[in-house]
């Protein structure tokens, strides 16, 4: 089965369309959450995604907007994106964000979705301890995680105990690319597909990945999309331009 991984949209239509045009064939879509926020198309993008996928978990900025959880621990930009966001949602699509599923989800064997980690939905893994303690106790071997924006992850290798982090290799910044990683058969995986709509990696494109569950491979895809139209809505909106200019650091 090949599945089709996205995270973070954060409400970038013009990012989504660009991973949805490029994307090769798949059978699933999986989807790790925080569909909106930060972004000005959250109805568009959030059609969208139900239209694609059956898979969700939901992010910290899809509980926010649903008013699930307070606003306290969101810094004044991110906060100003989700009183922004939550009078933009129809009532319909509020209601499909509210019941979304906590992670983490189990939807295959041996494989787990969290927004952020399985131990805390909302935990951010940056960091390779972090990510190497969670291994170490992991029920399932392959886990694919969301949150932080950065595509890639870390490893271990439950025979010989090595450990290391995954960044995909790109030729370069330009244009569409794609890395691919098999997996070994005694290793245990922690994988980000990166952030459709919102990176942090210092790739401004667009990032999603593809899992092949029989050739027991991860492809990870970096997309180039319009980010001046995604731009132009975010001011227009008169959302935060912080959240406008980040988009061509992919920071
Ligand atoms: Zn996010």
């Amino acid at each position: 089965m090949r599945i089709l991984i996205i995270s973070d949209i954060h409400a970038n239509l013009e990012a989504l369309e660009a991973c949805l045009r490029s994307a090769p064939a798949y059978d699933r879509v999986f989807n790790l959450g925080d569909i909106v926020g930060y972004g000005a198309n959250p109805n568009e993008v959030i059609d969208r995604a139900r239209a694609l996928g059956e898979l969700f978990v939901r992010g910290n900025h899809d509980k926010a907007c649903t008013d699930l959880i307070s606003l306290e621990d969101f810094n004044p930009v991110a906060g100003m994106a989700v009183l922004w966001t939550r009078n933009q949602l129809t009532p319909h699509n509020l209601e499909f964000l509210r019941q979304l599923p906590a992670g983490p989800v189990a939807p295959l064997d041996g494989m787990q979705c969290v927004h952020g980690s399985p131990r805390d939905e909302d935990e951010y893994v940056l960091f390779a301890r972090d990510a190497f303690s969670i291994l170490t106790n992991a029920e399932h071997p392959l886990i694919f995680f969301g949150h932080t924006h950065v595509q890639g992850g870390f490893w271990i290798d439950a025979d010989s105990g090595q450990q290391g982090m995954i960044e995909p290799g790109y030729e370069s910044r330009e244009g569409t690319q794609q890395s691919t990683l098999a997996l070994a058969n005694s290793g245990r995986y922690m994988i980000n597909p990166g952030s459709v709509g919102q990176p942090r990696d210092g790739d401004p494109r667009a990032a999603f990945a593809l899992y092949d569950s029989e050739a027991r491979t991860v492809t990870f895809h970096r997309v180039p999309y319009e980010i001046a139209a995604a731009q132009e809505k975010i001011f227009r909106a008169g959302l935060p331009e912080r959240l406008a200019i980040r988009l061509e650091e992919g920071r």
